[in-house]
């Protein structure tokens, strides 16, 4: 029998680092730099992939690729994303386990890109019919669409998610994609009105005035010059190496693709179009003689093409940015806005209306992807979550300027501080804070945090047992700082307020209802006034807790695989290991831990010489004398026993064996 070592030969420093010796974040380090500069990106814990980021197309991709990590055992060939996919697919497929792949790192470290590869590894395996292509086109097509409309450039990633999202694809029994649907969580909507400095709006935006036609452009009132809309940065408009105009070629094809209708594709453009418009709309003082201060639209050539890009008529649109109609009793007040207000809620109706096109955008691809019902009822209920699970993003949404913090889902201090507790936790606290619009400021939810913080002396009961909100007067100003179970985070309150907040005046929804456009009617419900609430919409932050939560619960009923991706620098270049942030990612993402915990799991390791002494009698090849290295005597000895490669593994001076039964096999074959 040939010895299958090709974890050992050729290998460049250790695929597995649980195999290293010996072990400390220094030597872990020295392996990831040196497999890093051998083009090795990917190294294994046990069975969890790390991934580096390399910044650059490696042929590594290829479909002769995918052939040659088919079927094959996990540790059998050198460590890649392929056979984790491959590994979650077959025991989806041959032991009927629901697998989860979690997908973890910090923004710009391969977290989308490693969902594409494992999706299009299980694509290229998986059955070949003609239903299941296209099965499997409209799930990897729904990605283009959902990248346009909800990823953006940021400083620390030129195409970073600015959503949540999972996958659930689910399968036959042969093993073939049925179809899938998509979560969504939490748009950073925020970034449709404002961007920080040196970053963008959301790709759609320039991608529609780069590469639509100059006929589609006359017809959505647009000019393609990005500088001319308010809402798009004047500095950061064209990124290197994002071809806009392609790319908006490439997401009309996938919504081709994915099932849309022409003339679904056309409302949703006149959307993105309205929305431009929208925030061309500017107001000016004008002071009334009873002395009040209201807001007049400066120039209505913008509000007119809205208008009638959305079949709204311009009166009443006009007449909702004037005054606010507040109930009050049974009766109905109208106030006037003053300029702040006008801005307000202008930029409220944006903010809705881009993100909940967006979620249309995901129900109507679920739409097309799901499993029909009556195959559904005839098939194993299985599933592969390829999961994308951005909730700490999400997180560094709502509290940016997060300094660092601990990924670890399934028991998350820092996720059950911050969503569990309903009654009274920050989040919780925002909320309140935010039904005052227009009153409240980063600051003034600061001091309440502050304040209440003072009363109950330890904040603990407002938080989760494992935490404490500590109070410390060296903090830098606009911060806060919680003692996590893992670590002190700073949590910084800039923009917290503004980006939980959207609360949109009931005279606009109700002027959207109103719009002869179906679409943009059907995004507003609540603007059609039989149908009144007084009760007020979830906010971001509560829309995040109620999400994360049913997909915890989702989470622990499946088998789960881990990808942790590492950024190597944050220049977005190649080649370049900076020492110092690597370090840093592999301290948050618990990697020494994890090295630790496996090593636990193998149930029994020796060095090579007593090893080879216990059991030589079993092997002619190594009895009663082997006279090369110990290591070469115990590599033929388990090859000569047909011990199967993924039951051990070797280390430098040691043998690992992973199962307790591969023990007594060889116990029991020595007292034959
Ligand atoms: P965010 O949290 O901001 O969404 P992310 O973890 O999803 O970040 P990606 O968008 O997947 O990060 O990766 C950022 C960029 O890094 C990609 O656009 C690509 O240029 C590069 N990249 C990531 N993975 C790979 C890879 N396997 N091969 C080549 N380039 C890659
Ligand atoms: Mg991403």
């Amino acid at each position: 029998m040939e010895v299958k070592t090709s974890l050992l030969d050729n290998m460049i420093g250790v695929g597995d680092m649980v195999l290293l010796e010996p072990l400390s974040e220094d030597s872990f380090l020295e392996n990831l730099r040196n497999r890093f500069d051998h083009n090795e990106i990917y190294t294994y814990i046990g069975s969890v992939v790390i991934s580096m980021n390399p910044y650059r197309s490696l042929p590594i991709f290829t479909p002769d690729k995918v052939e040659e990590y088919r079927n094959r055992n996990f540790y059998e060939l050198s460590p890649h994303i392929y056979a984790l996919a491959d590994e979650a697919y077959r025991s989806l497929r041959d032991q009927d386990k629901d697998q989860c792949i979690l997908i973890t790192g910090e923004s710009g470290a391969g977290k989308t890109e490693a969902s594409k590869l494992v999706m299009s590894y299980v694509a290229a395996v998986c059955g070949k019919g003609q239903e299941v292509n296209k099965v499997k086109e409209q799930l990897l097509q729904s990605n283009p669409v959902l990248e346009a409309f909800g990823n953006a450039k940021t400083v620390r990633n030129d195409n970073s998610s600015r959503f949540g999202k999972y996958m659930d694809i689910e399968f036959d029994f042969k093993g073939d994609p049925l179809g899938g649907v998509i979560s969504n969580y939490l748009l950073e909507k925020s970034r449709v009105v404002k961007q920080p400095r040196g970053e963008r709006n959301f790709h759609i935006f320039y991608q529609l005035l780069s590469g639509a036609s100059e006929d589609t452009l006359k017809k959505l009132k647009l000019d393609r010059d990005f500088s001319k809309y308010n809402y798009l940065s004047l500095d950061s408009a064209a990124v290197n190496g994002l071809d806009d105009a392609a790319n908006f070629r490439t997401v009309r094809n996938a919504m081709q693709i994915v099932g849309f209708m022409e003339d679904e594709v056309q409302s949703v453009l006149e959307l993105v179009a309205a929305v431009l418009k929208l925030g061309n709309i500017e107001f000016k003082h004008e002071s009334r003689c009873n002395g009040t201060d209201e807001s007049r639209i400066k120039d209505k050539n913008d509000l007119k093409e809205m208008c009638e890009l959305l079949g709204i008529e311009q009166s009443v649109l006009e007449r909702a940015f004037s005054y606010r109609t507040v109930e009050a009793k049974m009766e109905k007040v109208s106030t006037t806005l003053n300029v702040a207000q006008a801005y307000y809620a202008r930029d409220a109706l944006a903010k809705n209306l881009y993100s909940r096109l967006f979620s249309w955008l995901v129900t109507r691809i679920n739409e097309s992807i799901k499993v029909s019902e009556s195959i559904y009822d005839l098939v194993f209920n299985q599933f592969l979550s390829a999961l994308v699970f951005n909730a700490l993003d999400q997180l560094i949404i709502l509290r940016p300027g997060i300094e660092w913090t601990n990924i670890e889902y399934f028991n998350n201090a820092i996720i059950c501080d911050l969503i569990e507790n309903n009654q009274n936790g920050i989040l919780a606290m925002l909320d309140e804070e935010c039904l005052r619009p227009g009153t409240v400021t980063d600051e003034t939810f600061l001091d309440k945090l502050n304040t209440i913080c003072a009363e109950h002396q330890h904040f603990e009961s407002r938080l989760s047992k494992n935490s404490k909100f500590l109070t410390d007067h060296s903090l830098p100003h606009n911060c806060f700082r919680i003692q996590h179970y893992a670590g002190k985070v700073l949590y910084r309150v800039e923009g917290f307020v503004d980006k939980n907040n959207d609360l949109l005046y009931r005279d606009l929804s109700q002027a959207m209802y109103k719009a002869n456009h179906s679409l943009i009617k059907q995004l507003f419900p609540e603007g059609n006034p039989a149908k009144v609430n007084l009760k007020r919409p979830p906010t971001a932050g509560s829309q995040f807790k109620t999400s994360v939560g049913t997909l915890m619960k989702n989470l622990q009923t499946k088998n789960p695989n881990y990808i942790r991706c590492i950024k190597p620098n944050d220049k977005k270049a190649s080649h370049i290991f900076t020492d110092s942030l690597v370090r840093h990612q592999v301290r948050y993402l618990g990697l020494m831990e994890n090295v630790r915990v496996r090593r636990a799991g193998y149930a029994f390791r020796q060095a090579y010489e007593p090893c080879l002494e216990r059991y030589k009698m079993l092997c002619k090849n190594t009895w009663p004398h082997w006279r090369g290295p110990a290591r070469e005597g115990v590599e033929v000895l388990m090859a000569d026993l047909q011990v199967p490669a993924e039951e051990f593994s070797y280390g430098r001076s040691k043998i690992f064996i992973r199962n307790p039964r591969t023990l007594f096999f060889l116990e029991e074959r020595r007292r034959q």
